[in-house]
């Protein structure tokens, strides 16, 4: 700790001991927080949230303490909601039991800003006592069967109206008052969208009628327009919520923003926010570590480079919910660590006040320390990746698969870890946002079954192909619009080069495809690794297409190939005696390739993508990183040899640039939590170097060393030993 930080830390901590009456007034803010912008401003964020017995019984001057050893630059502290911890004076603002005449959320409030730390406050507006739902029934969620909504998990709460008065009202004074007390930057919303299921509440029927001229539907089924519909006016609801909230807030102090815990969608998160917290806390059943860098990449998708932090816990995130628990640290580090790489500022929650078990205090901070030394390479400016990946969030609400035990989720996935196991550094854009400026800084557009797409939104694909960029898409990609209605051809059929034969083929068992040469025994690149292959599996769907024959166009990239891949259809699997193909040769490609100038486009009529994520067989790993590498057309930004699984990462910062590699070889990569760390080493990394760059100096950052490299053609050579968890190479220019 400098002199200037335990300076600044024993101010804070002797207020905090003494400030249990403290009234801080709404201009007492420190100087670190007088700019208008300060969302850029903290890197490491922490999270408090106090349990309603804490007031009295937990430690402010502990946690000040902590937070100043973890260099954590903004907190996030529980102030109001379900429970106040602060002397509201907002009618059925229900104070904690414990508060007497403290303000303990005043006294953190306090010591956070003489650490020179960013406050937001944390509200939790989704339950209620018996004394608001007496004075206010119609404050209260509504079940479909017309009863009010009781608490899942606490009995003697209610769930409140999310959509409602409760929030438009009650929670908007709540939220002002809180900002005019203490002068935060901010108000963090848990829970602040419906809970417990949809809400059938008089205001609910009267508004969504009002909006729509129709009834609340009693179903969830996407297909059901009643229903689509009610996802887009709570969306829409929500928004005006939003704004209402955000109003409110900076009509008390113009630079606080309030801060939803996930936005409505996507999409009104790039309209309205300047700073965001994804709240994806650990790992939980089958989900890998690259989870949590997939949903930094979502954000990122539509935030640009406005700051994104990641929330994690510390415990086990199972559905029993073990609230006060702890993980062990190689699980923690490599989840937070795929964050960091992709983009996310760390912050830990913790719950309650009063530990029961601080085996987690040492481990988070490392983390920190590590991510407080190296801060200078952890501002990125932009991503250097040359692939996106889109991300259809209409195909995840509105289309529900194109046949039975077909789901989107399942092909981005697949194509998610393909490009991981490929070493291939990717964005995620979103379909709202498919402007040449966020489209252009990619070679390569992947379309992974990305089913719902508008006819706009398919013109702005077909124009970024024809300024020169290029497509892999898979199985329904562009076959229904935005609103998941089937069209009778895919609305990307003359770039993808096929039309849709009307025809879903599948579940398909024991189907293969048949690898092709041409009259020269040569096949095409899309087929390295496979030389020694005359077949490989085929997926479990397929779509019926024919090929368009477009002329002006060369349907492969040697026009002398035959297709690439063929099927060869299903043949029984049982009894034993029968399992022979019944045909053996079709000229029904399995693969559609094309190349319209510098743009190259593949076609992939069947589910590779969710077949790889079923199975994960190798050959369709080593088909889709062929395809990715030959589509892309380009040398990658990157290289690396050497064994292991990794997320590699790019950006650039002001003065530099960054090769992020997490080591996710592990056993327990599929599901955690993870207990050892295996590290992989050494590996030989290329770095592609843009516009005549040159090197100042390389470090490695975790390794604290500076590496021997070698700059030849623009390419940065350099080795790096080994690798327990996470590597930054960082090329200062
Ligand atoms: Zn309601």
């Amino acid at each position: 700790m400098s002199d200037l930080t335990r300076r600044e830390f024993l101010e804070a901590t002797a207020a905090a001991g003494t400030l249990t009456r403290f009234r801080p007034k709404a201009d007492a803010t420190a100087d670190a927080t007088a700019d208008a912008t300060w969302f850029d401003r903290p890197m490491r964020w922490v999270q408090l949230t106090l349990v309603e017995n804490d007031p009295g019984r937990f430690d402010p001057r502990f946690w000040l303490d902590y937070f100043a050893r973890l260099h954590a630059d903004a907190a996030t502290l529980s102030a109001g909601g379900i429970v106040a911890y602060y002397p509201t004076e907002v009618p059925l603002h229900h104070r904690s039991a414990w508060l007497g005449d403290g303000d303990p959320f005043g006294a953190l409030v306090q010591g956070c800003r003489a650490l020179k730390m960013n406050v937001v406050a944390r509200v939790d507006p989704h339950a209620a006592r018996d004394d608001v739902k007496q004075a206010h029934p119609d404050w209260i969620s509504v079940a479909p069967d017309g009863t009010p909504r009781r608490h899942w998990a606490n009995r003697d709460l209610w769930v409140t109206c999310a959509l409602g008065p409760y929030n438009f009202e009650f929670m908007d004074r709540v939220n002002r008052e809180i900002v005019a007390r203490y002068g935060v930057d901010g108000v963090f919303a848990n829970r602040w969208a419906p809970q417990g299921g949809d809400c059938y509440c008089v205001h609910c029927q009267e508004n969504f009628r009002r909006a729509t001229g129709l009834a609340l539907p009693h179903t969830v089924d996407p297909r059901d327009p009643g229903r689509r519909a009610f996802v887009q006016w709570r969306i829409a609801r929500l928004t005006e919520l939003w704004k209402h909230w955000d109003a409110g807030i900076r009509g008390v102090r113009a630079e606080a923003r309030f801060i939803p815990n996930g936005p409505p969608d996507m999409k009104t998160a790039a309209e309205l926010a300047d700073i965001q917290f994804a709240d994806f806390q650990a790992r939980r059943g089958l989900t890998p570590p690259w989870a949590n860098g997939r949903r930094a990449k979502e954000f990122r998708a539509v935030m640009g480079r406005k700051p994104v932090a990641g929330i994690f816990s510390v415990g086990l995130e199972e559905p029993y919910r073990w609230k006060d628990s702890v993980q062990a640290e190689p699980e923690i580090r490599l989840w937070v660590a795929d964050a960091t790489a992709n983009g996310m500022r760390p912050w830990v929650t913790k719950f309650s006040g009063v530990l029961y078990d601080k085996r987690w205090l040492p481990m988070v901070e490392r983390i920190y320390d590590w991510h407080y030394r190296h801060e200078r390479y952890l501002r990125n400016e932009r991503s250097l990746a040359r692939v996106a990946l889109l991300h259809s969030e209409q195909t995840d609400q509105f289309h529900p698969g194109i046949a039975e035990g077909d789901r989107h989720g399942d092909h981005v996935l697949g194509m998610y870890q393909a490009l991981v196991e490929a070493r291939v550094p990717f964005d995620l854009v979103h379909e709202a946002l498919l402007t040449p400026d966020r489209l252009d800084q990619y070679k390569l557009l992947v379309l992974a079954d990305a089913a719902a797409l508008s006819t706009a939104q398919c013109e702005k694909i077909r124009q970024y192909v024809a300024r020169g960029g290029s497509l892999v898409a898979t199985f329904a990609t562009s076959l229904f619009d935005e609103e998941g209605v089937r069209r009778s051809d895919f609305a990307l059929g003359d770039v993808l080069g096929v039309s849709f034969a009307g025809r879903v083929e599948g579940p398909m068992h024991n189907s293969y495809l048949k690898l092709e040469s041409d009259a020269n025994g040569r096949r095409h690149p899309i087929l390295a690794g496979l030389e020694d292959a005359p077949r490989i599996i085929n997926g479990v769907f397929r779509l019926a297409v024919s090929d368009r024959g477009q002329t002006g166009v060369r349907l492969q990239s040697d026009p002398s190939l035959t297709p690439p891949l063929t099927l060869i259809p299903q043949y029984p699997d049982l009894p034993m005696e029968d399992v022979y193909p019944r045909v053996t040769h079709t000229d029904t490609p399995g693969v559609y390739l094309r190349e319209i100038g510098p743009s190259r486009v593949v076609y992939f009529p069947w589910d590779i993508d969710r077949t790889f994520w079923d199975v994960l067989a190798e050959d369709h790993l080593k088909l889709l990183a062929n395809a990715v590498a030959w589509a892309r057309n380009e040398p990658s930004p990157v290289e690396i040899d050497g064994h292991g699984v990794l997320d590699v990462t790019m950006w650039r910062q002001r003065e530099s640039m960054t090769v992020h590699l997490v080591n996710l070889t592990n056993p327990m990569m599929m599901k955690g939590p993870l207990r050892e760390v295996f590290p992989i080493g050494p590996l030989t990394v290329r770095v592609r170097l843009a516009g005549g760059v040159k090197p100042r100096a390389v470090r490695l950052l975790t390794a604290a060393t500076e590496p021997q490299w070698i700059l030849s053609g623009g390419v940065l050579g350099v080795v790096v030993p080994s690798i327990d968890v996470h590597e930054v190479i960082a090329i200062d220019v």
